[in-house]
């Protein structure tokens, strides 16, 4: 399960892993904590969360994953409100994953660094005996932290997994049905960059591509260390 501020963010920084997870027989579940629909300079956002809703469901389904998209919390707005991270530990609950990817906890958009917030939050509830029904309780094994260029700051790989030509050709196919991904709001190439950090990582890792993650630390650091 990979949780993302935004719809798109873990769809570029944890896609191509998600396509491989379900091409090794896995199950995948996309996360949006917003909808993200205040991403595009020409378009309102009641008409932009509507497409935007729509190419995270082409894109789960072009990489064989699930998606859901809490659509009523407001991009920009995302804040690590208890309600928030039970909701996601009910979902956790849900689909009993045995990874969790969240965003790295230093971020340029405050939503980003709250979801991180908020992943972990969750997992701590999702995992916590007397919580609601102790028969749903479920731990969750990793949480892994993913390489997004907007989290940069102090984010160190540690861990280098091997993207498959068929996972990395479902990605590069299902992630050209996001507008913004493609460049058409804000101009940044993100599909050139995500392919190109899956290239460069393969250089490190010894292999055609790689995704790379953090896995911590997990304990003793605030996002705003
Ligand atoms: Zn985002």
């Amino acid at each position: 399960m990979a949780v993302g501020g935004h719809i798109g963010d873990m769809d570029l920084a944890a896609g191509p892993l998600l396509a491989q997870n379900v091409l090794d027989g896995g199950r995948s579940v996309l996360v949006a904590l917003t909808p993200g629909e205040r991403g595009h300079p020409r378009m309102s956002a009641d008409d932009y969360r509507d497409q935007k809703i729509a190419e995270a469901q082409a894109f789960a389904a072009g990489i064989g994953a699930e998606v859901v998209v809490f659509d009523d919390i407001s991009d920009g707005f995302l804040t690590t409100d208890d309600l928030v991270a039970e909701r996601l530990a009910d979902l956790i609950r849900e689909v009993r994953p045995a990874t969790l990817l969240a965003h790295w906890r230093r971020s340029i958009h405050t939503d980003h660094e709250n979801a991180s917030i908020l992943a972990e939050r969750a997992r701590f509830l999702a995992g916590l005996p007397g919580w609601k029904d102790e028969t749903e309780r479920h731990g969750v094994g990793r949480l892994l932290f993913t390489e997004n260029w907007e989290d940069a700051t102090g984010f160190d790989a540690d861990l280098f997994i091997e993207i498959s030509a068929e996972a990395h050709r479902r990605w590069t196919e299902a992630i050209g049905g996001q507008a913004f991904a493609r460049g058409e709001t804000y101009g940044f190439r993100y599909i050139d960059f995500y392919t190109a950090q899956m290239v460069t990582r393969g250089c490190l890792a010894g292999v055609p591509h790689a995704v790379a993650l953090s896995s911590g630390p997990t304990r003793g650091m605030s996002p705003l260390d």
